[in-house]
């Protein structure tokens, strides 16, 4: 075989592609046909691809580029770390100094006492974590049958069997099944869902069905709540302002666990290092992954409150990744906090970019296809409709203009997502109020582009 580069042409790099590589979360042969986009390099908030253009990432890759991308520190630091040791495990009583410092920095950052951290290798990785230790929590409390966690319907977890269990979103639910014990309740999704009643009624109405979750199964039979503080890969999901006083004071009344998922809320993208503190919730565990090495080295777990890591503690849990705590990820993801502290990234995107970005962002809803805009922080959503007064939805199969909205964004060399018609970004914490601009600017002239082929093709249709 010839030997692949950057410089191989990209139809030569396409075909291969195609002939070799199963993609996450596509439809392979779709892709075959139209030929992936070849990302070669990145600088800030910017990449490239083999095509020489230039791309403006508003969702900071998997929404994990917290940092930006091209930092020469954390290569620098990956690179000391491989010297000095690449690999070790922390099974069998060993331990080493990356994963002794991160775990302390994390203790040092994470809110009340959530001061201890067993690490993964990903997201979803620490959610089977948390699924295995919640469970044996209660079994070492004496209350084994406390065994049920209750997540939400378009929750996301992540992507193994455990974790995608805990999420609730259907589609994968339907391929493989799910693990027994685990329970959802409806999203606090208002604009699709809110009907008649107001934001505010509609928050408590979703988190009382928390109550009447763990009422039907019985107050005893129920191990853990898990939500994301704000749903991502559901669509940048923000709750009505009622929602999460009322959930924290269910889970207080009924003395479950509270798993806050921080994986893309985290390291600062609401604007504070956590969610939790954005949103004053007292989780007993915090999932971690993304913006804790910024991506630039793949690697999650779960921060633990003092009283569940004494219990978990005082039984040998049978659990751990040969990944665990792996001495590379943890070096970049210190430096990867060291650098998000020392240049005050999370104060001024709290200060200054978000309060600008949010701004321009909900000005959005001027635009003729826009119903909603929502943003917290560094995380932000439009609802596309036909009908902003009746909050109507497309007559075309959901995700038909979502779709065609993200690919007028891509060919203006902007990365924004869909799910469903929603549009979302995520942009990396270091952009800037002129990069702020040129998102808005390039995401008003998709949404024309968007609108007149809507006009177009007949589909501006209400279902
Ligand atoms: C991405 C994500 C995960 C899964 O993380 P992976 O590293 O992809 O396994 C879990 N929870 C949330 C909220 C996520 O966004």
């Amino acid at each position: 075989m010839t030997l692949l580069s950057v410089n191989t042409p990209t139809e030569e790099l396409r075909r291969v592609d195609a002939a070799h590589h199963m993609h996450p979360f596509t439809n392979n042969s779709e892709l075959e046909d139209k030929g992936a986009r070849i990302i070669t390099r990145a600088e800030g908030c910017w990449l490239s691809d083999s095509e020489g253009n230039r791309i403006l990432d508003a969702m900071a890759g998997l929404w994990c580029v917290n940092i930006g991308y091209g930092r020469e520190e954390l290569s620098q630091a990956a690179a000391r770390q491989m010297s000095d040791l690449p690999y070790y495990n922390t099974f069998f009583q060993t331990s080493h100094v990356p994963a002794i410092a991160l775990s302390a920095k994390l203790a040092e950052l994470a809110p009340g006492d959530l001061n201890h951290v067993f690490f993964a290798g990903s997201g979803s990785e620490a959610n089977d974590t948390n699924l295995r230790m919640v469970r044996t929590y209660w079994q070492a409390k004496g209350q084994p049958e406390r065994n049920v966690i209750i997540g939400r319907w378009n929750g996301y977890h992540g992507s193994t069997v455990g974790a995608m269990s805990l999420g609730g979103m259907k589609g994968m639910h339907a391929q493989g099944g799910i693990v027994d014990g685990i329970e959802h309740i409806d999203q606090p999704n208002w604009w699709l869902e809110g009907g008649d009643m107001s934001p505010e009624e509609f928050g408590l109405e979703r988190a009382r069905q928390l109550e009447e979750k763990i009422l039907e199964l019985g107050p005893d039979k129920v191990a853990a709540f898990i939500a994301e503080p704000v749903q991502g890969a559901g669509g940048v999901i923000v709750a009505p302002d009622s929602y999460w006083p009322e959930i924290q004071r269910i889970v207080d009344k009924y003395g479950i666990l509270l798993i806050a998922d921080e994986v893309i809320c985290g390291f600062g993208r609401t604007g504070n290092w956590f969610a939790t503190e954005t949103l004053g919730l007292r989780p007993h565990i915090m999932t971690i992954a993304k913006g804790l090495s910024s991506g630039y080295q793949p690697i999650g777990g779960s921060i633990v409150c003092d009283e569940v890591a004494e219990v978990i503690g005082g039984v040998e849990f049978n659990h751990g990744y040969t990944y665990s705590g792996h001495p590379v990820a943890c070096a970049v993801a210190l430096e990867n906090l060291r650098l998000l502290e020392e240049e005050k990234v999370i104060e001024r995107v709290r200060d200054e970019t978000a309060p600008y970005l949010k701004q321009k962002f909900e000005a959005l809803v001027d635009h003729p296809l826009v119903g909603e805009a929502k943003i917290v922080g560094m995380m932000g959503s439009i609802a596309l409709t036909p009908n902003k007064e009746t909050r109507a939805v497309f007559a075309a199969e959901a995700g038909t203009v979502g779709f065609i909205c993200r690919e007028r964004c891509f060919s203006n060399n902007l990365i924004m997502r869909h799910v469903y018609d929603r549009m979302i970004i995520s942009p990396p914490l270091v952009i800037s109020k002129e990069e702020i601009d040129i998102l808005i600017e390039r995401a008003r002239q998709s949404l024309d582009e968007t609108h007149a082929i809507l006009r177009e093709k007949g589909l501006m249709q209400e279902g």
